[in-house]
Formats: C-alpha cells, sequence, structure tokens
C-alpha cells in the first residue's frame, strides 16, 4: 500500500479500535481502491472510500423479551443502514450470540460492493442481534422477533431499507418480523425478503445463495475447460447456505463429501446427495442439529470431532458457515491435497493469509462478495415482483439467477486482469463494486 492509503487505514483503525472484523474488510478492499485511486484521482479527491467505509446510520436498540418460564431477557439489536448510493438499504439479519457492531459493520460493508456487483439498485446493510434461537420454543422465537420489529420498524420499509435472512433468520423468523411490522404499519409492502410463498415471497430464494455460488463456480471451472462432473466437493455448515450448494452440486454431477457444526465435520464417500439433502434441510428448518442426526441415520458416513474439513482430499473446497472459518493451515492442506478451486459461500470465510496461500498456488478462487452475491440477487428480484404484484415461475427466477452470476464472473475478470493474463477475482470484485457506488455518489453530490 502507498503512504496516503497506509495513512488513511492508520486513521480507520484508530478509530473503529475494538472492531477486528470491520478493519479486515477495509484494509483488504483498500489494497484495490489504491490502484483505482491512481487511475482516477478524481474519487481520490471526493473522499469517496473514506466516506463509503463510514455508514450513514447506524441503529442500535434494546430487545426485550419474555421466555416460557416467565424470566425477561434483554438482547441488543443492530441495523448498520451502510449505504443508499445504489438503492433502499439492503442486507439480512444474523441472529448469533457472536453479533457486535465490528461483524455487523463488516457484512454492511461487504453487503454494499455485492449489492453493487448484482447490477440491481439495492444498496447495502445488515443487522441483526445478539439472541441466539437455538434451543428457543416457537413462541419464544415469535416474541422476541415481534419486540426486535417493535423498534426497528421506524427505520425500514420498501423504498427505505429491506432486510432479509441471514445466519439464525430464516422462513419462520422472516414471518414473525413481517407479521409485527405489518400490524404496527397497517400496511402489507415488501419491506422484507425470503418471504413465504403465499405471501410475496420469490421462488427460488431459499436456494439462491448455494445455487448462485455454484454458478460462479461452474463459470471459474470454464475458464480451464474444467467442468463439476465426478468432482470431490468439500462443504462446511449444514444451515441454508450449504443446503442450496450441495442440492445444485449433487444435480451438476459433482459428489458432496463433507458437511461440518461448530465441533467436527461429517464425512460421507457415498456423497450427500438426494434423500440426504432433504433430511438435511428438515431438521434445518426446525432449527436442530444436523451432524449427529445425519451420523446416526447414515451409517457410511463418519464424524471428525474438532477438525475443519479442509483436512479431507477434495477438487473443490466451499467454505459455507462463518467468517474466518479457513486459516493458513487449511489453506496449505487444500494446496497440498490437490484442491483446485476454493469458493467462498459464506461472507469471508477464508482469512487474509489463506487467501493469499490460495492465490499464490494458482487455484482457482472466488470471493464471498462476488461469488456469494445470489441471495441478495434473488431478493432484489423478490423486490421487483413485489413492486409489480406478480410472481415469476421458478425457472424464469432461476434464468435471471443464473445470468447475474455470469455477469459477476465477468465483471470480475474484467476488472481483475492481471499482465500476465491470469484474473485476480478478488480486486475484480472489489474494484467493480466500488466503481458503481463510486460513481452514484459522486453523481449524488456530497451527502
Ligand atoms: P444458517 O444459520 O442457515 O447456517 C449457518 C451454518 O454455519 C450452520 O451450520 C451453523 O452451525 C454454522 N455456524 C454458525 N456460526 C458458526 C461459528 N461461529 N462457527 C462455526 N460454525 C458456525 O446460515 P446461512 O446458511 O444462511 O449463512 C451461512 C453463511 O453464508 C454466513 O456467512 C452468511 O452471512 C452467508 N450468507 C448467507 C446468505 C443467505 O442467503 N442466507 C447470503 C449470503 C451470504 P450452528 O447452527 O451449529 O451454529
Amino acid at each position: 500500500m502507498n503512504a496516503s492509503m497506509q495513512e488513511l487505514v492508520a486513521g480507520v483503525k484508530e478509530k473503529n479500535s475494538g472492531q477486528p472484523e470491520f478493519l479486515q474488510a477495509v484494509e483488504e478492499v483498500a489494497a484495490s481502491v489504491e490502484l483505482v485511486y491512481e487511475q482516477y484521482p478524481e474519487y481520490r479527491s471526493a473522499k469517496v472510500f473514506e466516506r463509503m467505509i463510514e455508514p450513514e446510520r447506524v441503529i442500535m436498540f434494546r430487545v426485550p423479551w419474555m421466555d416460557d418460564q416467565g424470566e425477561i431477557h434483554i438482547n441488543r439489536g443492530f441495523r448498520i443502514e451502510m449505504s443508499s448510493a445504489l438503492g433502499p438499504y439492503k442486507g439480512g439479519l444474523r441472529f448469533h450470540p457472536s453479533v457486535n457492531l465490528s461483524i455487523l459493520k463488516f457484512l454492511a460493508f461487504e453487503q454494499v460492493l455485492k449489492n453493487s456487483l448484482t447490477s440491481l439498485s439495492i444498496g447495502g446493510g445488515k443487522g441483526g442481534s445478539d439472541f441466539n434461537p437455538k434451543g428457543k420454543s416457537d413462541n419464544e422465537i415469535m416474541r422476541f422477533c415481534q419486540s426486535f420489529m417493535n423498534e426497528l420498524f421506524r427505520y425500514i420499509g420498501p423504498n427505505t431499507d429491506v432486510p432479509a435472512g441471514d445466519i439464525g433468520v430464516g422462513g419462520r423468523e422472516i414471518g414473525y418480523l413481517f407479521g409485527q411490522y405489518k400490524k404496527l404499519k397497517n400496511e402489507f409492502t415488501g419491506v422484507l425478503t425470503g418471504k413465504g410463498l403465499s405471501w410475496g415471497g420469490s421462488l427460488i430464494r431459499p436456494e439462491a445463495t448455494g445455487f448462485g455460488v455454484v454458478y460462479f463456480v461452474t463459470e471459474l471451472l470454464a475458464t480451464r475447460q474444467e467442468s463439476l462432473e465426478g468432482k470431490r466437493v468439500a462443504l462446511s455448515g449444514f444451515g441454508n447456505v450449504a443446503w442450496g450448494a450441495a442440492l445444485k452440486l449433487s444435480e451438476l454431477g459433482a459428489k458432496v463429501i463433507t458437511l461440518s457444526g461448530p465441533d467436527g465435520y461429517i464425512i460421507d464417500e457415498e456423497g450427500v446427495s438426494g434423500d440426504k439433502i432433504d433430511f438435511m434441510r428438515t431438521l434445518r428448518m426446525s432449527n436442530e442439529d444436523v451432524v449427529a442426526p445425519y451420523v446416526h441415520k447414515f451409517s457410511e458416513a463418519k464424524f471428525v470431532s474438532g477438525k475443519h474439513p479442509w483436512e479431507v482430499q477434495c477438487d473443490i473446497a466451499i467454505p459455507c458457515a462463518t467468517e474466518n472459518e479457513l486459516n493458513e493451515q487449511d489453506a496449505e492442506l487444500l494446496v497440498q491435497n490437490k484442491c483446485i478451486c476454493v469458493c467462498e459461500a459464506a461472507n469471508m470465510p477464508c482469512t487474509p493469509q489463506a487467501v493469499e496461500i490460495i492465490q499464490n498456488a494458482g487455484l482457482l478462487y472466488g470471493p464471498s462478495k462476488a461469488a456469494n452475491a445470489g441471495g441478495v440477487a434473488v431478493s432484489g428480484l423478490e423486490m421487483s415482483q413485489n413492486a409489480m404484484k406478480l410472481m415469476w415461475s421458478r425457472e424464469e427466477v432461476d434464468k435471471r439467477l443464473h445470468e447475474i452470476m455470469k455477469a459477476i464472473h465477468q465483471l470480475c475478470v474484467k476488472h481483475g486482469q492481471k499482465k500476465d493474463g491470469t484474473v485476480d477475482y478478488l480486486q475484480g470484485a472489489n474494484i467493480a463494486g466500488f466503481l458503481r457506488v463510486a460513481d452514484a455518489m459522486i453523481d449524488q453530490g456530497l451527502v
């Protein structure tokens, strides 16, 4: 990094000390923005990046709720409205005990660039709570969601801010949140995405992130005249994203051999496909753990405690669980084991050191802000369908999703092309995402 960018990053670190995930995301993008600033000084003089990393608004609130035993609990709720340069703030809500300002600011910042890559008219935001939905009854989840919305409703709206799901927030939670918003505002609008199909949801939305990642992997492989057919794929997590990815991978002839939870991973050499994917989905929908019941039901599967799936020999690795879940040692193992492609389905799942190892070893690498943009892209399509008050067919949505993922891949190639003919996908995604937001910010003046 040159001196002026180093100074900028040092200032951000000082101002946001104690926010390691946010700083990690800013630092990664800063290295790419430096190149843009050198080529186009007008972005530097307009301090576009400096403005982009400061949220337009941070909302933090109390969420009191009562459990089934009558005991009162108090959680913290957040909404980061990061950028409205391209459209209403858009990004998921995460309910997980690890949620804090740093994690949500990192996710919101990444979301701005990701949403820009989709070419849709959506700004970026993120929100959530340190509430842990695990082990809670349906009624407790409902009361929590209602209390959360009792405050959030003031700040969101179909043309202002449109939240969706993320870790710990699926169809059930979106339903309870929507119901409370409707009651408070007395209006039925597309204020959330990921809704139920009978009340404004889009077909393919639950599968979209996983499907999109697999479409992106297909594009990556095609650059080396490879396909998914017969490839061994290691997945982590067992949530919504892992489910969608497993479904599309097995449809396209790949073999999914691992899933994981926070305590270890499952290896299933016969492949996670068909009934096994349905089983995973059914358990997940009822908020239950998948790992132990899976090993119990399918005797060919084995559980490896306390380890990451990245030690298993695979052709393709797709981390689908959470940030920084694939580290330096994991990356080295993947390289040693002749893995050819690492594609990020979770947000920022590879540490910066792991990304460096993967890229230096010449593996194909799909960065999360490009590869997992399919989820928000279909959320954008859900907003369009709501605005037009119609519903597209499964084929129509899937076709549009596929086209968007191909276009994102092309943008990465265009902006990540290096002198030696190879492509730096991380740089390509950062620069392409940045430029669209930057141009809109300049057009809209100093606001
Ligand atoms: P889910 O809650 O459905 O699943 C998350 C999975 O990751 C679960 O298997 C969960 O296990 C595991 N997990 C969560 N936190 C941790 C942790 N700290 N350590 C290890 N494992 C963990 O979430 P999604 O599938 O929706 O999201 C997964 C990732 O994909 C996240 O990074 C999310 O931001 C990203 N993403 C999601 C999109 C979507 O459309 N849903 C869109 C784009 C990105 P357990 O439940 O046992 O904790």
